[in-house]
């Protein structure tokens, strides 16, 4: 399942299976599904991996990068603790 999703990656050496697709919404790139519906591509990376993200949650790019969308990078967090993530990275973690 989802292997036209898969194949709009590119794996790169450091990890990240970065999205190639051009359209962004609100900053986040988002993709079209099969069915014409339109969905933030690292939300879709997670329930394709088979997990669930609850009603509040918001999923969060441990590798920092918008464009990532390897489940391993991604976390689902709520609100509050995906603010507080960002809180505490700061610049000098950058390599975290
Ligand atoms: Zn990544
Ligand atoms: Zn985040």
């Amino acid at each position: 399942m989802g292997h036209w999703f898969w194949s709009q990656v590119e794996k790169k050496e450091d990890g990240c299976w970065l999205w190639l697709g051009k359209e962004v919404m609100k900053g986040r790139p988002i993709c079209t599904t099969p069915k014409g519906k339109k969905v933030q591509v690292h939300r879709l990376a997670v329930l394709l991996s088979g997990r669930t993200i609850p009603y509040d949650h918001e999923v969060h790019h441990q590798c920092r990068k918008t464009f990532c969308a390897n489940p391993d990078h991604l976390v689902v967090c709520d609100k509050g603790t995906h603010r507080w993530l960002h809180q505490k990275m700061q610049p000098k973690n950058l390599t975290i």
